[in-house]
């Protein structure tokens, strides 16, 4: 359930602060009237995404005004000037992303992409959000869960013998089925970065659970995207 503030609204979720955020960044620190076409596109986008379903009902929701009132948080907390009602999303997006213009354009054009994938359905709770934000977690999650991206990963990596890309665990004594239960496909290209949407074998690697799930919580932890040379630093024993 959707904690909610000001006039019912849900408070902005981390996906929708880093489009206002985009779209901030080409503003020049100048917040246009809510009439513009700029503010009314992004409007119509937060009211299109898959997480309010039910307040994105109400025409309050994410409506013009309420998205020039954003802009004007984020140009607060991007200047230290003005007395907006600045909340800690604005503030530690803003810290992680004002001066990433690239990224957030980047991450922004993602999430509308992926808007086309999800359509309207109501996207899963993610556990933790991956720097980009719930929306692509969760494309990155059915993106690795996919059978097919696992079945050719598994297929590719099977003659040579299971092994994990952090660790190096392997359990070759197990009988195959056991074995695979526990490897995981990781993607190694944020959905950001990701020009085409088709999944190759170099965009992966073959992870055990518990490497998997550690990698997912350093990312979340660091609020960036982290490799496999990296990881292994982070993870494996000094
Ligand atoms: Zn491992
Ligand atoms: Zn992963």
């Amino acid at each position: 359930m959707a904690v909610t503030q000001g006039h019912g609204n849900p408070h902005w979720t981390r996906d929708e602060t880093l489009l206002a955020l985009a779209l901030y960044l080409t503003l020049d620190g100048k917040v246009p009237s809510p009439r513009t076409p700029e503010v009314k596109a992004l409007s119509d986008l937060l009211r299109s995404l898959p997480y309010h379903a039910e307040a994105a009902k109400q025409p309050t929701f994410r409506n013009p005004d309420g998205v020039g009132f954003k802009l004007m948080n984020i140009r607060q907390v991007a200047t230290g000037k003005g007395l907006g009602n600045v909340s800690n999303m604005d503030r530690q997006v803003w810290a992680e992303f004002g001066q990433r213009p690239d990224e957030v354009r980047r991450i922004a054009y993602a999430i509308k992409d992926g808007i086309t994938v999800v359509g309207s359905e109501q996207l899963p709770e993610v556990e933790q959000e991956l720097p980009e934000g719930r929306l692509l977690t969760s494309l990155h999650l059915r993106r690795e869960r996919n059978p097919k991206v696992r079945k050719m990963l598994l297929d590719d990596r099977r003659p040579a013998g299971f092994r994990c890309e952090i660790c190096d665990l392997s359990r070759l004594d197990l009988e195959q089925p056991l074995q695979e239960a526990i490897f995981e496909a990781h993607h190694l290209v944020p959905l950001a970065d990701a020009a085409e949407r088709k999944t190759k074998l170099a965009d992966l690697a073959l992870l055990c659970a518990c490497c998997h799930r550690l990698i997912h919580r350093a990312m979340v932890s660091k609020a960036r995207w982290i490799g496999l040379v990296e990881a292994r630093a982070l993870i494996l024993p000094g």
